[in-house]
């Protein structure tokens, strides 16, 4: 059994017994046809092969970079899903201000996500303090 695509009088077959039963042959007078140069327009063509591996496996989602706090509260970063195409945007990421204390935090979503850690929520550490607790894990 052969798999290897051949091209036969101008057609395309997917494989040598494709394209003897197309021509009313045997395999073994298609292969003979093929390999003789009394038939120049009987050729083999590359096999095709497909791509391994790579599209069996989910791609991670493109993640920006968390940026550092610089007072900007409106500037956003996409996060897409690169396994869809064109890549679909999944979320946008950026600082913004927390929906209970009022400070600033970097959030994974700023849709979903409007709650600061030190608030309960998902977002990040906040900038600044209301307490005297030190942050300098920030
Ligand atoms: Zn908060």
């Amino acid at each position: 059994m052969s798999s290897q695509p051949v091209e036969v009088a101008g057609v395309i077959y997917s494989s040598i017994s494709a394209a003897a039963r197309a021509h009313g042959i045997s395999q073994h007078g298609m292969e003979w046809r093929i390999d003789s140069d009394a038939f120049p327009d009987h050729k083999r063509l590359p096999a095709v092969r497909k791509p391994t591996g790579d599209h069996l496996v989910g791609r991670a989602l493109v993640e920006p970079e968390r940026w550092p706090f610089d007072g900007d509260l409106s500037r956003r970063a996409p996060v897409f899903d690169p396994n869809i195409t064109p890549p679909r945007l999944v979320r946008r990421v950026g600082w913004l201000r927390c929906m209970l204390c009022s400070r600033p935090h970097f959030s994974e979503d700023v849709v979903g996500v409007r709650i600061c850690f030190e608030c309960g929520g998902e977002g990040s550490v906040p900038i600044g303090r209301i307490s005297d607790l030190e942050d300098d894990d920030l």
